[in-house]
């Protein structure tokens, strides 16, 4: 197909590719034939996605906020994404291996509980969001107003929203959800010009992602995907974090070691253990914990691989899950493609190697992979780049409870999307005029096996005998992988305007709620911030009046005077004025303390005003 050549020149659109990883984030942008990521000042282009709430009411994110992660364990908050779009009891359990608290929120929502506040995780992924948006318009000098933002291949309808509405909340148009696999495979260059099959192997921080995608004719049809949303490097962590806890003195690592202290330092120092093992063959670590002891180690590659064998083979199982789910064998897979820091581990391409038979492709760097690969998409969706057409699949199958309790499915496992399928349902007892329909996802046969997506009630069914209404259901996934369903009655045409608002995420009114929420609170939070400087800034005038005064020798008049401003801005302060009346007292002094010949005290404020802010 070829476009006329002399189309009307047209400016082109600035959308980023976002890679909002468990871990770490990114963005890139593409340019020309190839993408580039954007790097910050420093060069870096990852942003850990973690957000540190000080105690000093600054909100710290990325680097900042993972360099305080041991400082204020319970104050720093990552992995957030294995929250999003969940419910609080699902996350349950993973929520207390967190070192900050989780707690459950209305319609029993995750909230992060820091201080008197309770963050949704959404708010959080905004925040990272915003950084790594800052980030891009610092490295392109303009602002991205515009992204496609990655997800895992597993995220459900839930998280997917959850997923663009952290995007709006960071003032992002999110243009497009993108399961990161298929990302990654646009990264490495499989850019349609041939037909093949590709095997996409992520295994990042907290997600493992399998896809199997067909290039055929330029279009990229995503054939099947598996995975687990909980395996992952942080799992390789824990494992080496075990042996550590046990090379700490008895009285440190006494189970369960409850210090979130000691807790975080020796994931941290797991990580880097683990790091350099995929390097060398043997590492040693020496972790100081000041006066809680030392905990010595060395862990050889072969030790490492030992424990986390049974880990890999599970990612295998999905793997040969995913080939088979395709209706292929191993042996059709043209390409391997590796992505997620954790397929650095030598131990995870060699048995992927080994299971597949051929060396998987290693040029694009396996962090950056996701996010290069979704600015080519971007650029598809600004309207640079026509030529090439993504189509994903459904996860999970998607139906409705029928009688007993039991899952019709509307949307088959792995169907590819944008799709619509439409079933004919009838009443179960004579003169039922309304239907209560309840939307499932799983591959469950009974409903309580599988996660309810939401209720709605179709009404006004004339009462007729069971089984004679025609009630077409209908459900329709975009090609966000977000669910709609609708209703309706065939013979009377009677029609409910149903759709199914995500069980566990935030609805459109929320959503709107927490932005101007968090506009009206930017003015609160920088109202109190100011007091708060005020109030520094009277109490060290009067420390700095009162030693001034008893050095400086002045005649009893102007000391009276003094004596008297400063005694009425001590009064204040030890009152509650407010920041007005403050600022008015310490506008007081100084006019009194300028009016002195003597330049003693202004000196010594001075001086003391400076001390302050060098704290
Ligand atoms: P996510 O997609 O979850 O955000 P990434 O793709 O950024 O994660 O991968 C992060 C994981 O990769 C972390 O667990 C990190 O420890 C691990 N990782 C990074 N570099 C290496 C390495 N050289 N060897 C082993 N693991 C690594
Ligand atoms: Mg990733």
């Amino acid at each position: 197909m070829s476009e006329p050549a002399a189309s009307p020149p047209t400016k082109p659109r600035l959308v980023v590719g976002i890679d909002l990883g468990t871990t770490n984030s990114l963005a890139a942008i593409r340019a020309g034939k190839g993408a580039r990521v954007l790097r910050d000042r420093d060069g870096e282009p990852l942003v850990p996605s973690m957000v540190c709430f000080h105690p000093d009411g600054r909100v710290l994110v990325g680097r900042e906020a993972k360099a305080l992660r041991l400082e204020l364990p319970d104050r720093t908050v990552f992995s957030v994404k294995r929250l999003i779009g969940r419910s609080a009891s699902e996350v349950a359990a993973e929520a207390r291996r967190l070192p900050y608290r989780v707690v459950a929120g209305e319609r029993d929502l995750p909230r992060i509980r820091i201080g008197d506040t309770a963050w949704s995780p959404e708010a959080i992924s905004a925040r990272v969001l915003q950084q790594v948006k800052t980030t891009a318009e610092q490295a392109l000098g303009q602002p991205v107003q515009a992204a496609v933002v990655t997800v895992p291949a597993w995220f459900d309808d839930a998280q997917r929203q959850a997923t663009k509405d952290a995007a709006a909340l960071a003032g992002l148009d999110c243009l497009r959800i993108l399961n990161e696999p298929t990302a990654a495979a646009l990264a490495y260059g499989i850019d349609g010009t041939q037909d093949g099959t590709v095997l996409v192997y992520d295994l990042g921080g907290g997600t493992f992602d399998v896809s199997i995608l067909r290039i055929e004719d330029g279009v990229f049809r995503v054939l099947a995907t598996a995975g687990d949303t909980h395996l992952g490097g942080d799992d390789f962590d824990l494992l080496l974090a075990d042996r550590i806890l046990a090379a700490l003195p008895k009285a440190t690592a006494k189970p369960p070691v409850d210090d979130p202290f000691v807790l975080q330092s020796v994931r941290s120092a797991a990580e880097g253990l683990k790091i350099r093992l995929s390097d060398a063959t043997e590492a040693e670590l020496q972790l100081d914990l000041g006066p809680r002891g030392t905990a010595t180690l060395r862990v050889t590659r072969a030790e490492f691989e030992g424990a986390i064998a049974p880990l890999v083979q599970r990612t295998l199982d999905c793997v040969q899950r995913a080939v088979k789910d395709a209706g292929l064998r191993l042996e059709q897979i043209d390409d391997v493609v590796l992505v997620g820091g954790s397929t650095r581990v030598p131990l995870v391409r060699e048995r992927l190697r080994q299971l597949t038979g051929k060396p998987p492709h290693t040029e694009v760097d396996p962090d950056l992979a996701v996010a290069l690969g979704a600015s080519i998409q971007a650029d598809v969706l600004a309207g640079n780049d026509r030529s090439l057409l993504l189509l994903d699949v459904i996860p999970l199958s998607l139906g409705i409870e029928t009688l007993g309790g039991a899952t019709q499915k509307l949307i088959l496992r792995n169907s590819t999307i944008p799709t619509s399928v439409t079933e004919e349902f009838s009443t179960g007892v004579d003169d039922q005029t309304a239907v209560d329909l309840a939307g499932y996802q799983g591959e469950r046969e009974l409903a309580q096996d599988c996660r309810l997506l939401g209720r709605f009630k179709l009404r006004g069914i004339p009462p007729m005998p069971a089984g004679l209404p025609r009630i077409a259901v209908t459900f329709l996934v975009d090609v966000d992988g977000v669910l709609r369903v609708t209703a309706r009655e065939q013979r009377t045409g009677a029609e409910a305007g149903i759709q199914i608002v995500p069980t566990f995420g935030l609805s459109r009114d929320e959503v709107r709620r927490m932005m101007l929420d968090s506009i009206e609170h930017a003015q609160q939070d920088y109202a109190a911030r100011e007091a708060i400087d005020v109030r520094n800034k009277a109490a060290a005038m009067v420390r700095g009046t009162q030693k001034a005064l008893a050095l400086a020798e002045l005649p009893p008049d102007q000391t009276y005077a003094v004596h008297k401003a400063v005694k009425a801005l001590d009064r204040l302060l030890a009152g509650s004025a407010d920041a007005a009346a403050l600022k008015a007292g310490c506008d007081e002094l100084t006019k009194v303390t300028a009016t002195i010949a003597d330049d003693v005290i202004s000196s010594a404020v001075t001086k003391a005003l400076r001390e302050e802010e060098g704290r």
